[in-house]
């Protein structure tokens, strides 16, 4: 049954699907969803009555070709205006998110830092893709000694679905920092939350949709089991999954996924460590930080987090005082429901969450003493700690760092395990014994110590945090994925690899290496290749970019460079290196054989030879990329530069746009002696 109405949150009303572009209400009773903070019944849920081919169908048919039609720049515009949209409205997120347990600073991390990930995509694809639908992957490779055969990598948007599937402790930034890159890369989402929060992600996307700013079809979303989704999935779909380690075994094994080998991501629980550097004792400041980072990590968002530290390691001699310290700073945590200030940790997702974590402590009590917390009882602040599921940080003690349950047990609350360990090789023995790990981090103030730990742990980590005074200030924190850094880590961690800017881009993407002609490469690609047809005419510096074609060029030259141009550029610069100055010594210099003009003078004797003086669209240069000198230029060589439209980037929302010229400096052999990128801003149109 498809519905355009949007209900209110009632006391028992069913969550909502959004597909095949309307409101579907499932057609049974659905499975109740409690407040975490009261244990009232909420909403429902069900995905009975989709039918899940049809959606990914409706995705694949008028999402993606909606999605592909604009550039990286339009996408990258629709995300920026979507994440001010849901600035604008997060107060209603808010309302529910406190519903999940979660404290205002806790919703924070999630709802501003979801938005925050949208905010930080729109920038990335704006400075860093192209304004264009394909992504050129490298430099073109030479295939051929004539020049006429060349290879280039580029990236097109997979022509299906992007099903992501995610886990209950993150329900606004969990969605959205699997969706920002699938909508810059072309590619529309399918949402799936995970049932216990489902009620926030169901609003998020009621405000997704209401923003008006996406092109239907671009986002779908399914509240409830995913059914038989999974068994519709192909070749061209992906599916991106974030929850335990054994979903994420069960489903990159389905069959379906198997057989299509569609891209699968996931992103699963992790072990990770934090590691107290020897230097780090009582009275420095990476004690008090490490101190610190540990009792926040295991009580913001009640301890659900992928990224919470789980395995505390300390110098054996360190252990006790770090112990007291780190009690002494949790038994000011005060646990209640998040709408009153005072209260520091909420409660956990659900009274089911509860006793997982309860049955996981029980495993780790085996290896370890509770030093803090009772894991049955809690004082709680304006709530009944019985009805809502309300749980003590728990801090562990386990005194052999060899025994198996804390390198294997996640316990997914406000729980964590301090570990001892006697030396450098043995901590990092211990770290990779979580066997891959989101983020790991080392306290310390030694580099030394900070160099051996990260290159001996890097292999089984996504992310390493190396805290000390020196960047404590602006630190985000050992638990906050950073939609610039990579979020994920091999192993049990899922092997996946989220955000880290424009590579979760790519993922979206087919990389196809593409050979052929530089003529037709440059077709191909927008984007002109040495070797292919150049035009000159009119000044290209006269043509705005509504006139400008790839390809434009002028070549300018010869001038020659003379002994007094090099000796006058010394004097006037102040570069008054050997090569350019002392004769005798720069004819024991083993290049050179003799003085050699500057660089630099070569590359301001080239600007001078195209430059086109008078005011016109050309508005700046405002830098060169990939420079290099590739042959000496002395005195009487002959200097001539072929200045080449390369790629042309028109701003979104200026007047004005981004053009790269090839350079190519050569000498009177029709030698290369510099070659680089001129990056200049050019005016849309001409003023006349
Ligand atoms: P989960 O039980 O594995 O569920 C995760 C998601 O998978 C939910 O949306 C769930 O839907 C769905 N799901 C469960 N069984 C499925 C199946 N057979 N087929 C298709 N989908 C299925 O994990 P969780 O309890 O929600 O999340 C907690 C775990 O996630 C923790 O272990 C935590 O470490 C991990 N986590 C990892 C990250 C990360 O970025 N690496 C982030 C957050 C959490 P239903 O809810 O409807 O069952």
């Amino acid at each position: 049954m498809v519905t355009q109405a949007t209900p209110t949150m009632s006391s028992t009303r069913l969550l909502r699907s959004y597909v095949n572009g309307g409101w579907h209400t499932a057609t049974d009773e659905g499975v109740p969803l409690r407040d975490a903070v009261t244990g009232e019944v909420i909403a429902r849920v069900s995905s009975t009555g989709i039918d899940m081919g049809a959606a990914l169908e409706y995705g694949r048919r008028v999402g993606g070709p909606a999605l592909r039609e604009l550039t990286f720049h339009q996408r990258a515009a629709l995300l920026k205006a979507l994440a001010s949209y849901l600035r604008e409205h997060r107060d209603e997120l808010y309302a529910l998110s406190a519903r999940t347990g979660a404290t205002r600073s806790d919703s924070l991390v999630d709802v501003d830092g979801g938005i925050g990930v949208l905010f930080s995509y729109a920038s990335k694809g704006k400075r860093e893709l192209p304004n264009d639908t394909v992504y050129l992957d490298g430099p073109v490779e030479p295939l051929g000694k004539g020049g006429t055969f060349v290879g280039r990598h580029i990236c097109t948007p997979l022509r299906g679905v992007a099903v992501q599937i995610n886990a209950f402790n993150f329900p606004v930034w969990g969605p959205l920092e699997k969706f920002a890159p699938a909508f810059l890369a072309g590619v529309p989402s399918l949402i799936k939350p995970a049932s216990q929060t489902a009620y926030l992600t169901e609003k998020l996307v009621e405000l997704m949709l209401d923003s008006g700013l996406l092109p239907e079809g671009t986002l779908q979303l399914v509240c409830g089991s995913v059914g038989d989704l999974l068994d519709h999935v192909t070749d061209q779909d992906l599916v991106s999954f974030t929850g335990s380690a054994a979903t994420a075994q069960r489903l990159r094994a389905h069959p379906t996924i198997v057989r299509n080998a569609v891209r699968f991501n996931a992103e699963a629980d992790s072990l990770n460590c934090s590691i107290l550097g020897p230097d780090a004792t009582p009275g420095t400041a990476e004690f008090d930080l490490y101190v610190k980072q540990l009792v926040t990590e295991m009580t913001v968002k009640a301890g659900q987090k992928c990224t919470a530290i789980r395995r505390a390691f300390v110098p054996a001699e360190l252990l006790d005082e770090v112990q007291q310290a780190v009690c002494e700073r949790l038994s000011r945590i005060s646990v209640g429901d998040p709408a009153n200030p005072e209260v520091r940790m909420g409660a956990l997702a659900s009274l089911e969450q509860r006793e997982e974590v309860r049955r996981s402590l029980k495993a780790l009590s085996d290896a370890g003493r509770i030093v803090f917390g009772d894991p049955d009882h809690v004082e709680v602040a304006d709530a009944d700690a019985e009805r809502g599921a309300f749980l003590s940080p728990v801090l562990l003690r386990a005194d052999d760092p060899q025994r198996a349950e804390p390198h294997e047990v996640e316990a997914f609350g406000p729980v964590s395990t301090l570990l001892p360990y006697t030396s450098v090789e043995q901590v990092v023995d211990l770290a990779a014994r979580g066997r891959g790990s989101l983020v790991g981090s080392v306290v310390t103030g030694d580099a030394e110590f900070a160099r051996t730990v990260v290159l001996g742990v890097a292999p089984w980590h996504g992310r390493m945090l190396v805290l000390d005074a020196d960047d404590a200030k602006e630190s985000t924190g050992h638990g906050s994925p950073l939609p610039m850094l990579v979020h994920g880590g091999p192993g049990r961690a899922g092997g996946g690899e989220e955000m880290g800017g424009i590579r979760g881009v790519l993922h979206h993407m087919q990389r196809t290496a593409v050979q052929g002609s530089p003529k037709v490469l440059t077709a191909v690609g927008n984007a002109w290749v040495p070797g292919a047809p150049r035009s000159e005419g009119v000044h290209p510096f006269r043509k705005s970019l509504a006139e400008l074609r790839i390809g434009d060029s002028v070549v300018a030259g010869p001038r020659t460079v003379t002994d007094e141009d090099i000796a006058h550029f010394a004097e006037f610069t102040g570069d008054t290196f050997y090569a350019h100055t002392d004769r005798a010594a720069a004819e024991a210099n083993p290049l050179f054989g003799g003085i050699v003009a500057h660089g630099y003078l070569v590359v301001s004797f080239a600007a001078g030879l195209f430059v086109s003086p008078e005011p016109g669209p050309v508005l700046a240069n405002y830098g060169l990329e990939n420079l290099r000198f590739l042959t000496p230029v002395k005195p009487g060589d002959e200097l001539t530069v072929t200045l080449t439209c390369k790629q042309i980037t028109p701003r979104e929302n200026a007047d004005y746009g981004e053009v790269r010229w090839d350079a190519d400096v050569t000498n009177a052999a029709g030698e290369s002696v510099a070659k680089y990128d001129v990056l200049t801003l050019v005016a849309k149109e001409n003023e006349r």
